[in-house]
Order: structure tokens, then sequence, then C-alpha cells
């Protein structure tokens, strides 16, 4: 059955694919970015080639790096970025538009007027999600709107949706399967999260031809079976999750109360929720945060827009820092800023306060705040926006004991040690944390039988280092007052 474990993580800028052996020790590892498409203030697509051509050259480069053929592998698994919308022809293949991605924002105006309608309320409570163009659905309805004879062929069955998971399953069983799982799913805005169909109530509300869906599976489960010539040979799909649940199979996130926060270009956190969809008061997201043999583990959801990104900000706008890890010995030198508060809010405010229109700010400047107080405030700023969605999770009922970090900011141990005094909460850094394309082979060594149960996953996750709370409850709340303040003059729709 092979020794291997092949993982695929297609992700907004890069692709990656990481081959582990059974022990999910990194065996071979290859990555590569695409090009990033505006056409459009607002607009953000993929060419669904570059996105494949992607895939298949990271897939044979780690296979070649590896030494490995397609008998060597046992299964793979997929993990992606979530909610980006394709659609493709069943004969050919053939994409009939760009993939409209998840930060496209051209259906802000269809998202208002269902609004305005009154459907909000229906949508909430069925998917879990908020009214947003950031979900699938009303990518979808545009494509079918817009593009020309699109419509009659959907009708008409001769097409396939799918988000990037389906897409690349399709592509990688030579068009024979047609699936997506339940993770994925729920980020459509089509799927009803409590009953884990396809809803007809919204598919009539959004105006979109059942024929067009694919089947949805649990996480583990078999997808089918890759046969492209990438991989040489044929290799089961077994795993299949959206990159931030996925992330959350690969920090061991088994239990109610589990917690993990991801610090990549933005920050995603997810508790898990246990058996209960728990709906939000405070704007998070219900979500499936996995569905294992038929059982679904709900989450609890919110992110923030500008997290690493905001780094990359001192660095490339700014150019105060000439790379992103020289941050951690400025804070360091400098300490902790309470005078200059930096609302990095460039791109709005997400969870939870959904403000679109906010813009970001430095305030509290005197004669003698310089650059590395900017660039401390920032990293507080990321720790700060962490606290304010996991103060709405605690006020939704649900306060983790620990929380789970991972992405590449979470090299910076100064961050996370404020962090962890923000919170009040102690923080873990596991050894490996890439856990988002750790979580994708776990769920298909699952399905592969690889992996009998998810207590061996939680015993194989390795804390690297732990970070606990220091700081005094005044220091803390001095903080928080001044970021508060400071989010509330930056506010547009306050
Ligand atoms: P993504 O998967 O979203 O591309 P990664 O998980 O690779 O992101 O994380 C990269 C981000 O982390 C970048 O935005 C970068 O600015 C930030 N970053 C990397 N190292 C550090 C560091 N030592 N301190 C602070 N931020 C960092």
């Amino acid at each position: 059955m092979g020794s291997y474990l092949l993982a695929i993580d297609q992700g907004t800028s890069s692709s990656r694919t990481v081959i582990y052996d059974h022990a999910t020790s990194v065996v071979a590892s290859a990555q590569q970015e695409f090009p990033q498409i505006y056409p459009q203030p607002g607009w953000v697509e993929h060419d669904p080639e570059a996105i494949w051509a992607s895939v298949r050259a990271v897939t044979e480069k780690a296979m070649h790096d590896a030494a490995a053929s397609a008998p060597d592998i046992t299964a793979i698994g997929i993990t992606n970025q979530r909610e980006t919308t394709l659609v493709w022809d069943r004969e050919t293949g053939a994409c009939v538009y760009n993939a409209i991605v998840w930060q496209d924002r051209r259906t802000a105006d269809s998202c208002r007027s269902l609004q305005l309608d009154g459907h909000e309320a229906t949508i909430a409570s069925k998917t879990g999600l908020r009214l947003d163009p950031y979900f699938s659905a009303t990518k979808l309805a545009w494509i079918l709107d817009n593009v020309d004879g699109v419509r009659a062929r959907a009708e008409a069955g001769s097409l396939a949706f799918g988000t990037v998971d389906s897409f690349l399953l399709w592509r990688l069983s030579g068009g024979k399967a047609h699936a997506t799982d339940a993770s994925n799913a729920s980020r459509t805005m089509l799927f009803n999260i409590h009953t884990q169909q396809w809803d007809d109530e919204l598919l009539q509300l959004f105006n979109i031809p059942r024929q067009l869906l694919p089947d949805v599976k649990d996480c583990a489960a078999e997808f089918g079976v890759a046969t492209d010539p990438c991989l040489g040979g044929n290799i089961p799909v077994l795993g299949m999750a959206g990159d931030q649940q996925a992330a959350l199979v690969g920090q061991a996130g088994f239990e109610s109360g589990m917690t993990k926060s991801t610090y990549g270009t933005g920050c995603f956190v997810i508790a898990n929720t246990g058996r209960e969809a728990l709906e939000s008061q405070n704007k998070l997201l219900t979500t499936v945060a996995m569905r294992l043999n038929g059982e679904v583990t709900y989450g609890l959801e919110g992110s923030v827009f500008v997290a690493g990104s905001a780094i990359q900000w001192l660095r490339d706008e700014m150019k105060i820092v000439g790379s992103a890890p020289e941050t951690e010995a400025i804070a360091q030198r400098t300490g902790v800023v309470d005078d200059v508060i930096v609302v990095p809010a460039f791109a709005g405010l997400g969870a939870p306060y959904w403000d679109p229109d906010a813009r970001g700010a430095i305030l509290g400047l005197s004669r003698g705040s310089g650059s590395d107080q900017v660039i401390t405030a920032t990293l507080q700023a990321v720790a700060y926006q962490t606290h304010d969605l996991i103060a709405a999770m605690a006020d939704d009922g649900i306060s983790p004991a620990v929380i789970r970090v991972d992405g590449g900011m979470v090299a910076n141990n100064w961050f996370l040690q404020f962090l962890a005094d923000i919170l009040d909460t102690p923080v873990e850094r596991p050894v490996n944390v890439e856990s988002t394309v750790l979580g994708a082979a776990y769920l298909a060594a699952f399905t592969a039988g690889v992996l009998q149960s998810s207590e061996q996953i939680s015993s194989n996750w390795r804390c690297d280092s732990r970070f606990d709370p220091l700081m005094s409850s005044d220091q803390r709340t001095k903080l928080l007052n001044g970021w508060t303040a400071a989010v509330s003059r930056i506010r547009a729709n306050g």
C-alpha cells in the first residue's frame, strides 16, 4: 500500500505539495507561487490553468525529491483556499471563467439587495454564515448571470461547479470524480449545516441549478482515484478539508473548546464547539469544523483580515524593517508600547466589527515616537484583534483554556508572549507549525487506515514552546482600553 502520504495545499498565493512518511515526518516538500489577477478594484481572480499547472508542478517536484513513484504513495489529501469559485465543462474540463477568489467583492450589491429583501436571517440560520460576498453562492450566481451562455449550459447539466478542492479532484481524476467535503461545502452558502444537504430554498434564492453541485462527503472519505500523469500512476484521494479546518485537524483540535489561531497573511481562529452548531450573538461564523464517520463537529470561526500582511506593510510600504523576523528584536528592545496605537484596518475590520469601510490609522504619536514604536505597536495590534475575536467567542460561551497557534508569524516569540499576556490565556506553538497541510495528510491517513483514531493525532502533537500570561491585569486593562478607544475612532459605521 506504499509508505508515504501526499498532501496538496492549494493556497491563495501559492500551491504546495508535501510528502510524509506514515509517521508524518516530512520526506519532501515543494511550493510554487502563481499570479493574482485584479481586473478591477475589488475584483480578485485566479487563472484555473495556473492553479492546476502549479499543483502539477509541485506534486511532480515533491515526488521527484522523495524519489517516490505512485505505488509508494498510500493516499492523497487535499486542503485549499476556501470559497473560491470555479465552473467548468463536464466534457472538456475547461473552465467557463476565471476562479473568483474569496477576497473578491464584486457581489457586494447583490448581497445588499438580498439583505434588504430580508433573507439574512434565513441564510444565517441554515448556513451559519453572514450575507457577504466572501462566500461562494453570489460568486457562482455572478458567473451564471454574466458569462454568455453559461446559465443555459448549467441548466442542461453540462457544467460543474466546485470550490478549489472539487476542481483539483476533477482534474486529478481525469474528470471521473465530482465531490467535495462537508467543511468546504459549509463555506458555499448553499449548504445547510444542520441537515448536511444542499438546501433547495437556498438554491432557489441564489438561482443555482442543482445539477451543478458536487457530492458532499466526510473529510476522511473515498473521493476518487487520481490518475493524472503528474503522479505516474493511480493513487486514491482519501482526505479533504478547507484550509482553516485542516489546520484544526493538524493541531489535533478534536475536543470541544479546543481553539487554534493561524497567523499567515491574515489570522483565522476556529474553536471546536463539538456536536453543537453554536449560533453566535457576536457576528462570528458557525461552520463545519470536520465531519468524520458521518459525525459533524461544528466550529465557531472569526478572522482578522490583516495579520502577517501588516508586517509586510512595515517592510514594503513603510520600509522601516528590512525583513519580518527583524520585528522580534526590535520589539524586544522597545518593550510594550502603551501610547502609540496602530490600527491596521487596511481592508476594513472583520469579526466582530464587520466594518468594510473602516481604514487604518496610527494614533498617539508624540515627538519622541519613532519607527521602533510603530513596529512594536503593529505586532501588538495583531494581538489586540485576536483578543477581540476571543472575547466575542467567550461571550458566545466558548472560553479556551489554551490557544494553539500556527502560521508564519508564530516564529516571533515576542509576539506570542504579548499575545498570551493580552489574552490572559496560555499560547502553545507546536513543533510542526505547518498545521494546514499536515491536517490534509492526517485525513487521508484516517481513511487509508494508517491512523485508526484521533487519539493518535493528539498524541502525535508536540509542543515546541508554551507562553504563559505574565502581564498584570492593570496593564492589560490599560492597553485594551487604549486599543478599544482607537478602534472606535477609526470606524466608519460605528
Ligand atoms: P500565508 O500562508 O498566508 O502566505 P505564512 O503562514 O507563510 O502566510 O506566513 C507569512 C506571514 O508571516 C507574512 O505575512 C510575514 O510578514 C509574517 N512573518 C513571518 N515571519 C515573521 C516574524 N518572525 N515576525 C512577524 N511576522 C512574521
